[in-house]
C-alpha cells in the first residue's frame, strides 16, 4: 500500500518501479550483514548515485536528477516500507544537498553536489553536541575568522552518516555572544588536518547507519566555505525544517503501511487453538483500529505532501506532521508486534526492526516535545 493520490504522474509511478528494482538489487541482499557491521558499504551510494537515486530533487545543472520533491517522497516510502534505514540517503539528498543548493556560493554548489549526486562524496549535517540538541543556539561549536579562513573548534555528536561522511555542513556560533544570529553554517571537508571522527555509536535500533561523534581541533578552512551569510545559519536551519519533518512524516506513513500488510500476512498464516490469529476478535479489532488510523494517517500526510507543493506547507503544519504520524507510528508498530507473540520479538522478521527502528522518528528532526511547542505558539 503506498501513496495513490492525484499528484503522480505516470513518470512518477515510472520512478517508483525503479526505485523498487534498486532496492531490490541493492539494497535488500547486503542491509542483513550492514546492520552486523554498523555502516553501510561505499559500495551502495555509488550505486545509488548510478542508479540515479540520489539528490534525485536537486537541478539537472547541478548533478541533480531534476525532478520534484514527489521522487524524494517514493525513494523515501520504498526504503522504508522494508525498514531499510542503514543508508543515510534521504538525510544526503535531501537535507544536506538542499541546505547547499538554498544557500551555498556557486563554486560550492557547482563542486560538491554533482559529487553528491554520483555518490562520491557523501554529506553530514552537524548541528546537535553534547550539551545541545533541541536547543540548537546554545551551541558551543565556534568558527573564527582567521584572515582567508575559518578556525573551527568542538565537538557535534548523534551525527548521522557520521563515520562515512566526506562533507559535513557544521552549525558554528561565527559570534558567540550573539544568541541565534551568531549561528553559521559552514562545510568541513572530511580530509582537513584537525578533525576527527569519534565512536560509531551503539544504538537500540538503526544499526546499520553509522551515527558518530565528531571532533574539530583548530581545523582550518577557507572563509569560502561558509553556507550563504554569515550569522543567518540558524535561519536556513529553520527554513529547511519543515521539509526534513516532512520527509520524516512520509517514512512513518510507509512503515506503518508495512506494518499493517505484514501483520494481517502473518496473523491469518499463524494458527492458535485451532484457528487462524485472525479470527480472534482481538485481533480483527486490533486490526481494524491499525487500518484506521493508517487511513487517516495517509489522508492527512498526502495533504500534507498536496500543500508543500503549492508553498503553502508551513511551520505549524510541519510539526504537527511530525510529532502526531511519528508517536502513531510507536503505537501502530508496538500493536502489530504484539499480534506477531515472540516472533515480534526476532530480528529476523521485519517487524521487530521496525519497532528498533521507529523509537527515534518521536527524538530525531525535533522531538515530540518541541514539535507540540512549535503547534502552540501558532495557536
Ligand atoms: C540516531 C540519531 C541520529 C541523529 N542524527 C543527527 C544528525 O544527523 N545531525 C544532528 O545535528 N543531530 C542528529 N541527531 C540528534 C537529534 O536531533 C537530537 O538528539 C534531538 O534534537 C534531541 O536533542 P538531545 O538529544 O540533546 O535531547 P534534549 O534536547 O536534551 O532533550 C531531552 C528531553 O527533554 C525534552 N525537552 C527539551 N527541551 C524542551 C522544552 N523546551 N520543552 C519541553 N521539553 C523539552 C525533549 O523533548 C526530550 O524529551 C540524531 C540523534 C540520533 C539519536
Amino acid at each position: 500500500m503506498t501513496a495513490t493520490a492525484s499528484y503522480y504522474s505516470e513518470e512518477h509511478h515510472l520512478f517508483r518501479d525503479a526505485c523498487r528494482r534498486f532496492v531490490a538489487e541493492e539494497i535488500a541482499p547486503h542491509h542483513a550483514r550492514w546492520e552486523k557491521e554498523g555502516k553501510v558499504d561505499r559500495e551502495a551510494w555509488l550505486k545509488a548515485g548510478e542508479a540515479g537515486m540520489l539528490l534525485t530533487n536537486i537541478p539537472v545543472e547541478y548533478g541533480g536528477g531534476g525532478a520534484d520533491f514527489l521522487t524524494s517522497a517514493i525513494f523515501i516510502e520504498e526504503m522504508m516500507g522494508h525498514v531499510f534505514t542503514g543508508p543515510g540517503f534521504r538525510l544526503h539528498s535531501d537535507i544536506v544537498a538542499p541546505y547547499i543548493l538554498n544557500n551555498a556560493s556557486e563554486d560550492l554548489k557547482r563542486h560538491w553536489l554533482p559529487k553528491m549526486a554520483s555518490g562520491e562524496a557523501i554529506g553530514a549535517l552537524a548541528m546537535t553536541e553534547p550539551g545541545a540538541g533541541s536547543d540548537v543556539q546554545a551551541i558551543r561549536t565556534t568558527a573564527i575568522r582567521d584572515g582567508n579562513h575559518w578556525v573551527i573548534n568542538g565537538q557535534k555528536t548523534f551525527i548521522t552518516n557520521g563515520q562515512l561522511a566526506d562533507i559535513i555542513v557544521v552549525a558554528c556560533k561565527t559570534d558567540p555572544k550573539a544568541g541565534a544570529k551568531g549561528v553559521s553554517l559552514i562545510l568541513v571537508e572530511a580530509d582537513r588536518e584537525g578533525f576527527k571522527r569519534g565512536r560509531n555509536l551503539e544504538k537500540i535500533g538503526l544499526k546499520a547507519q553509522d551515527t558518530s561523534e565528531l571532533f574539530f581541533d583548530n581545523v582550518r578552512v577557507p572563509a569560502t566555505n561558509i553556507i550563504g551569510e554569515e550569522g543567518r545559519g540558524f535561519a536556513y536551519m529553520m527554513n529547511e525544517l519543515p521539509r526534513e519533518r516532512l520527509l520524516v512524516a512520509i517514512s512513518a506513513v510507509a512503515v506503518m503501511e508495512s506494518a499493517l500488510k505484514w501483520t494481517v500476512d502473518y496473523t491469518r498464516d499463524r494458527k492458535a487453538f485451532g484457528k487462524s490469529l485472525a479470527d480472534f476478535q482481538n485481533t480483527r479489532f486490533k486490526l481494524a483500529e491499525v487500518k484506521t488510523e493508517v487511513t487517516v494517517a495517509r489522508v492527512f500526510l498526502d495533504d500534507c505532501i498536496a500543500k508543500f507543493l503549492k508553498g503553502e506547507f508551513d511551520v505549524a503544519t510541519a510539526a504537527m506532521a511530525k510529532w502526531w504520524l511519528t508517536e502513531l507510528q510507536g503505537r501502530v508498530v508496538d500493536t502489530c508486534l504484539q499480534l506477531h507473540g515472540g516472533y515480534g520479538y526476532m530480528w529476523e522478521y521485519p517487524i521487530a526492526r521496525a519497532y528498533a527502528d521507529s523509537r527515534i522518528q518521536r527524538i530525531y528532526a525535533g522531538t515530540t516535545e518541541i514539535m507540540k511547542e512549535i503547534v502552540a505558539r501558532s495557536l
